[in-house]
Order: structure tokens, then sequence, then C-alpha cells
């Protein structure tokens, strides 16, 4: 699967108006994630923070809870985006969370609210990862 350039920035657009539904009132450091499963169906997560700091969500993650419990198997676009001068990156966490609903042409963009993006497979985010095959 492949995207043209009318599609990124259409997702990019899309999930930077989400970026003022994060519930960010400690780090104000709001991000935003629209996931495209293999159905061809969308899901939608922001950051939601906590005064117990720890209990934060990030906003991939909470696609991707929301997308499994709307039955996705796999992920086929994940757009992130945050208010950052580059494309935001993911941390470490949501890496391999998202690792385990990619596969090789699962495609990841990293954009920013000024449209900036950059594209990203999983294999290039987290290499030598740990997954299910692991387990086999
Ligand atoms: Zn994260």
């Amino acid at each position: 699967m492949s995207l043209n350039e009318n599609e990124i920035l259409s997702y990019i657009n899309e999930v930077n108006l989400l970026l003022k539904n994060a519930y960010v009132p400690y780090s104000q450091f709001p991000v935003a994630a629209l996931l495209i499963d293999d159905n061809g169906c969308k899901h939608k997560g922001v950051n939601v923070e906590n005064a117990s700091f720890g209990l934060t969500i990030c906003a991939e993650r909470n696609a991707i809870t929301t997308a499994i419990t709307e039955n996705m198997k796999k992920i086929k676009v994940l757009v992130i985006t945050g208010n950052t001068p580059e494309p935001i990156s993911p941390c470490g966490a949501c890496r391999q969370v998202i690792r385990e609903f990619s596969d090789k042409d699962t495609i990841i963009i990293l954009a920013n609210k000024d449209n900036k993006y950059k594209i990203a497979s999983i294999e290039e985010l987290l290499p030598y990862s740990f997954s299910a095959e692991n387990l086999e």
C-alpha cells in the first residue's frame, strides 16, 4: 500500500484538528494520533494526563486501544502529530505497542502542527524488536 501526497496531507490535517482535545494541563504538550486499520476504519486518540503523572496515557496507545475495542487486527496507517518544531517521535513504550499491531507494510507518519512530516516503518522506529514471533 502507498499513499499519495494529498492523502498524507489530508490525514495530517485531520489529526492536527485533534490536538485541541488533548488533556494536557500539566505539560501543555498535546499529541494526537489517527489510525487507519486493516478494514479502512479510522480511530483517534489524544494524550490524557493525570495529576498522578505516571498514569498519563499517550495518544498513540489511546488510538490503538480504541481501535482494538472496535475489532482492529492490524494498523494500516498511523499518523502522529504534536506541537513540535519537527515531526513528532513516539516514545519507546508506544513503539513497542505499535509493533504489536504492525507489519512491514504499516505506514507510520510522524508529523507536526505545520504539516511537516516524515514516513517511517516500525522496523525503522524499533529495530530488532521483541514481538510475538519471539515467543514461538
Ligand atoms: Zn508514547
